[in-house]
């Protein structure tokens, strides 16, 4: 459900007319050039679009106009390879309502030493023009990345990808609709919010249905769909002894494959994006929706438990970005630590909530009681998670704005094998170590669920942050807790002037 195919990025190049038709022809065919290139490249995740250069305001706020009412555009790859005076884009930035990413790149990787002449000094000016265009970007206030270095370089492409993939998740979240069946976990409070301030900054759409809803399309699932599903979890995963062999444990899996059904086509009639449950708000449901949860992340929709939307809208955006690369992304929650000196860890899962995204193996699939919420006993899909890096991210409402915590994880094993633990289950260590990691993250208020992946990192969500206007907090190896708390105090500071009344 996830297809970044269709979004593309135009290629924007500044200039202006003082340098004649040569000169300007050449900054075309330069471009073309560039765009051809990277293009071409396999690290580059989208189309990049050519566009004839800008050499007046009309010409920029006209390109600007256009790019905001095309639908797959998601964005501009701005380039100065000349001079361009930046007052003329004075008018285009104002109304641009994408994201711009500032490419200060030349055509040329070295100075031709013994043949540079004024004409060439003249064709190649980002080194200058992309400073005159930086300085209006700044005096506008405008959120942009800026990236440096030769375009063919492998760490300005990464650079690229990495921007165009936190520009994807920002064109879906503000079209995003996101269901909650049922309301919040009683008394919770970092998963409670403001919907409407959160659909003004982020564009997301919050709906809430009884569970009444969603039990009604549950029980129209027929029969034999149920049955056709429950076969296609034989293959898919190892179905455990005790559930295959018990007809009471079966007729439970098979009201599991109603389930996921029944929310399947609810999540698809409404064109959803993500989703929330609450285990506490289960009326007419038998079991608590696990496998049906597990199996709908891993085909792209975002999650989060205990109605906890911002999350779920976290997750899909995790999601979009990590569109396509190795690695999975889940819901995730800190669940319990192991706090032996020098080796201290988190072991993260949830009550069954996890994505098989991020399984290391074939999911065993098993039927255990929850010992929580008084339903039936839920099928789940229980597996560990591959060694490697990762990240954790959490989104919370500060009360005049939204803020984004990560902190990246090195993927541990389990010391030992757990027999008796029936969820799926991550053990990480955080970066810089526990201690620093948990004691920062809580100052931040950072909450105890979290989007985990393990294919994107801080970059990915630095630039989605940017793009949304919402506050970012790294915690990682060079997170120092006295720093943290004079930055968390002047944010606050920022954030009050900067919100002005706020939303
Ligand atoms: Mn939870």
């Amino acid at each position: 459900m996830i297809d970044l195919k269709s979004n593309e990025v135009w290629f924007a190049t500044g200039s202006q007319h003082l340098y004649g038709d040569e000169t300007l022809r050449q900054v075309a065919e330069d471009s073309k050039k560039i765009v051809q290139g990277l293009n071409a490249s396999d690290k580059i995740p989208l189309n990049i679009v050519y566009k004839p250069s800008l050499t007046t305001p009309d010409a920029i706020a006209s390109l600007c106009t256009e790019a905001n009412s095309a639908p797959n555009c998601i964005g501009l790859i701005t380039w100065m390879h000349t001079f361009s005076p930046a007052k003329m884009w004075i008018a285009g930035l104002k109304s641009l309502n994408k994201p711009f990413v500032h490419l200060h790149t030349q055509f040329n990787r070295e100075i031709p030493w013994s043949k540079i002449d004024m004409d060439f000094m003249n064709l190649n000016q980002t080194a200058h023009g992309g400073r005159e265009f930086g300085y209006i970007g700044s005096r506008m206030r405008l959120n942009r990345k800026v990236i440096v270095g030769y375009f063919e370089d492998e760490e300005v492409q990464e650079q690229l990808a990495i921007w165009m993939r936190a520009a994807s998740a920002w064109q879906d979240s503000r079209k995003a609709k996101i269901a909650r069946f049922g309301d919040n976990m009683r008394e919770v409070a970092v998963t409670e919010g403001d919907k409407v301030g959160a659909q003004i900054q982020m564009g997301y759409s919050v709906y809430g249905y009884g569970v009444g809803d969603l039990v009604a399309k549950v029980k129209s699932v027929s029969d034999s769909e149920a049955d056709k599903l429950v076969n296609s979890y034989k293959n898919d995963y190892q179905i455990t002894r005790d559930v295959a062999s018990d007809n009471a444990r079966m007729a439970s899996l098979k009201e599991a494959a109603r389930i996921e059904l029944g929310m399947r086509h609810f999540l698809e009639d409404g064109d959803f994006q993500a989703f929330t449950t609450t285990f506490e708000d289960l009326h007419g449901l038998s079991q608590l929706p696990g496998l049906a949860v597990q199996r709908l992340m891993a085909d792209g929709y975002g999650f989060g438990a205990e109605g906890d939307w911002k999350t779920a809208a976290l997750v899909r955006a995790m999601k979009v970005m990590a569109s396509g690369l190795p690695g999975g992304t889940s819901f995730m929650e800190d669940y319990t630590y192991h706090l032996e000196k020098g080796r201290m860890r988190v072991l993260g899962a949830h009550m069954l909530e996890v994505c098989p995204s991020i399984a290391d193996t074939k999911p065993s699939l098993e039927i255990h009681p929850l010992s929580i919420g008084g339903k039936s006993d839920p099928a789940r899909l229980v597996f560990n998670v591959k060694e490697g890096q990762g990240i954790n991210a959490s989104i919370m409402e500060m009360g005049n704005r939204l803020r984004i915590v990560a902190n990246p994880c090195e993927i541990v094993a389990p010391d030992a094998p757990l027999p008796n633990l029936p969820v799926a289950r991550v053990v990480w260590v955080p970066e810089p170590n526990l201690q620093i990691a948990a004691a920062a993250w809580i100052l931040a208020g950072g909450a105890h669920h979290t989007g985990f992946s393990q294919a994107i990192n801080s970059q990915y969500l630095e630039d989605f942050a940017e793009m949304a206007g919402l506050e970012y907090l790294l915690i990682d190896k060079n997170t120092n807790i006295s720093r943290f708390k004079q930055e968390l105090r002047w944010n606050d500071v920022y954030y009050h002037i900067s919100n002005g009344l706020g939303i």
